[in-house]
């Protein structure tokens, strides 16, 4: 039966704005189809009936920044993701913006990084983020790097790299296989080794405790630690992810995509029309199949036996089931997530910061679409 979320400022409707125009082949969503005033009506109705709302953008216009301000988006809670050439043309706006402006960067090299961004992007993206630096003092310049098969030897230098950009936040994403990842070839993806050293890797640059480093953090889909479910459970990080569960996708967290209003469980599953678990009213959030409530209770290994589960919601939802599905080209949505973290022994986890297999509730077949993956031959179109 279908079932509508009630309003509560515990609830999150992130509204997908998804009107990035740019090619990164590696991005969790299918940029381009958003529509901008849609989504500007779907974050301001969340608001005002009382769900917390989260405006996605890929821009920082003034327009957005209308937005931010209706629903009341804190800034320091998320960064505006921009590509450099486009802040630099925006600087005005980014002058007296406190909260962080957040920039992609693909690699410590020209080569690595223009894998994914196209030629002459290297020395762009670096002007712009000093160009940021040097027009505001006290923002706050977060640089996020997705790790995978070809850039993730250079970690160490990547941090370096930020450290000599003066950015606040360095923050570490694992490629993932949802989205337009899809395409992309197999040696892309990390495996237990590769993750394994870039662990390492990480606590090492942590360990040396150099102030001139920014701070490193992991983005969900690495998994949790059990210090960091202990620092969970005691609040810690309450103030910043007011969550039950360190992964709330279909609990506490939702996405709406603005073009067609269909509502998934977490942003990174929406570039996939299988993955709709609802759709978006004029009374709110309406589920109308797994909302994900029941998966804690039928997880496969390793979250199955996993004694911070409960705490952890299953890992990061979307990076298990797209893991799962690369591997075994099967959906599951109780799929463990097999390169957690914590299975790492605590060796290779850095500090920073049930099993009974059930049927699939959605039969989703594997995408038979033919590999489209081309390295970019141009730089992508600027926004
Ligand atoms: S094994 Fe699974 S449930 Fe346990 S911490 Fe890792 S992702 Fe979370
Ligand atoms: S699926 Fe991953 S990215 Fe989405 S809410 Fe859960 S932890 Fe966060």
């Amino acid at each position: 039966m279908p079932e509508l979320v009630p309003p509560s400022k515990d609830i999150l409707v992130l509204v997908l704005e998804n009107s990035c125009r740019l090619g990164c082949p590696h991005c969790f969503v299918d940029a381009g189809q958003g529509d901008f005033d849609q989504a500007r009506r779907v974050a301001f109705k969340a608001h005002d009936l009382g769900y917390k709302a989260y405006f996605y953008a890929t821009q920082i216009t003034k327009r957005c920044f209308e937005i931010y301000k209706y629903i009341g988006q804190d800034l320091d809670d998320g960064s505006i993701c921009v590509r450099a050439e486009f802040a630099e043309r925006q600087l005005d706006g980014l002058v007296s913006q406190s909260g962080r402006v957040g920039f992609s960067i693909h690699g410590a090299r020209k080569e690595t990084h223009e894998l994914i961004t196209g030629p002459g992007t290297w020395e762009r993206t670096l002007d712009g983020i000093r160009a940021v630096r040097n027009a505001n003092k006290f923002g706050k310049i977060n640089l996020w790097c997705t790790l995978h098969g070809k850039n993730y030897r250079e970690v160490t230098e990547i941090c370096e790299l930020a450290a000599d950009l003066g950015v606040h936040f360095l923050n570490f994403q694992k490629l993932s296989f949802l989205g337009r990842a899809r395409s992309l070839p197999s040696e892309w993806f990390l495996g237990r080794d590769e993750i394994g050293h870039i662990l390492r890797m990480i606590q090492t640059v942590y360990d040396a405790n150099d102030p001139r480093y920014p701070h490193i953090t992991l983005a969900p889909n690495w998994g949790i630690t059990e210090h960091q479910a202990a620092r969970f459970e005691e609040g810690k990080k309450l103030d910043y992810y007011p969550t039950k569960q360190y992964c709330p996708a279909g609990r506490q967290h939702f996405t709406v995509h603005s073009r067609t209003l269909a509502v998934y469980s977490c942003h990174h599953f929406a570039a996939d029309e299988r993955f709709i678990i609802g759709r978006w009213t004029d009374d709110g959030l309406l589920v109308e199949r797994d909302n994900f409530h029941e998966t804690l209770r039928s997880l496969e290994e390793p979250c199955g036996s996993c004694n911070i589960a409960e705490t952890c919601g299953g890992g990061c939802r979307a990076e298990a089931v797209g893991e799962h599905m690369r591997l075994t080209g099967e959906y599951n949505p109780y799929a463990g997530l097999t390169t957690c973290r914590r299975t790492y022994n605590g060796e290779h986890a850095p500090l920073l910061t049930i099993s009974t297999r059930r049927p699939a509730t959605l039969p989703l077949p594997v995408s038979d679409e033919p590999n489209e993956f081309k390295f970019p031959t141009s730089a992508p179109a600027r926004l």
